[in-house]
């Protein structure tokens, strides 16, 4: 079930039985030749989509530009800076707040997001917390959830790329991508096969040290077999983990 292709009063009905949603947070920032500048959100996206309508969760519209400035070297990349990041998140959440939502699952496909998704939730306390007169909106739990950060992932993404799974443009990321988008299949050949690995600090810096985008990957043995299967498993465990959420007090 999906926010955007609902009516209201699909969302009414869907309040009397949960007040919990998940919210997908990704980016759009290169992801090497041959992965796509959405695959950040692509990722969260098509797995989130997938819980939604084996479970009958609400799946609220993508969050899909975030923190990339290091990006921002390459052509089409876009980023937000943390401060408005933080703005944006919380007035998302106080519109879903506002008509009784109370658990947000925030499902996240980038790294670089995660610091400013936590400054964000902690923001959003704050307010309720100095507010002198309580609140009449209900108190808001919230959760950051990294789509590859569950052990089921983990093996999955090892045992399908032992080597070269890399740490952006993964091999992983740009396979579910490939399964989301079939007719979006990019075949070349990568030089050096696996990119370097390093730290970073401003665009101008990481375009010198990763020239073609990728760090640390091997994103050609993406295949569109292997992003099924990782949105399965990964589909899986986000159902699970989300049910656990709403039901912990
Ligand atoms: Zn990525």
């Amino acid at each position: 079930m999906q926010l955007s292709l609902s009516t209201w009063q699909d969302v009414e009905s869907y309040l009397e039985h949960s007040t919990g949603i998940i919210v997908p947070i990704g980016s759009m920032e290169q992801h090497g030749p041959t992965g796509l500048i959405g695959t950040d959100s692509i990722c969260p996206e098509t797995i989130a989509k997938r819980v939604g309508d084996d479970n009958g969760v609400l799946i609220g519209p993508t969050f899909n530009v975030g923190c990339a400035q290091h990006h921002l070297g390459f052509p089409g990349s876009m980023t937000l800076r943390p401060s408005t990041m933080i703005a944006a998140m919380c007035d998302w959440t106080a519109s879903l707040s506002r008509h009784g939502f109370d658990k947000i699952y925030w499902l996240n496909g980038h790294g670089g997001n995660i610091a400013t998704i936590n400054a964000a939730f902690v923001e959003y306390y704050a307010q309720r917390s100095l507010e002198s007169v309580p609140a009449k909106q209900p108190a808001i739990t919230m959760k950051l959830q990294n789509w590859w950060d569950f052990k089921t992932v983990l093996d999955t993404a090892k045992r399908m790329h032992p080597v070269g799974e890399g740490m952006h443009a993964t091999a992983s990321e740009v396979a579910v991508t490939y399964a989301a988008y079939p007719d979006q299949v990019r075949d070349m050949v990568l030089e050096p096969k696996i990119a370097p690995t390093g730290s970073f600090t401003d665009a101008y810096d990481y375009r010198k040290k990763f020239p073609d985008g990728r760090i640390g990957s091997d994103p050609t043995q993406a295949t569109i077999e292997n992003g099924q299967e990782l949105i399965t498993v990964t589909a899986q465990a986000v159902a699970s983990d989300f049910e656990a959420f709403i039901n912990t007090p």
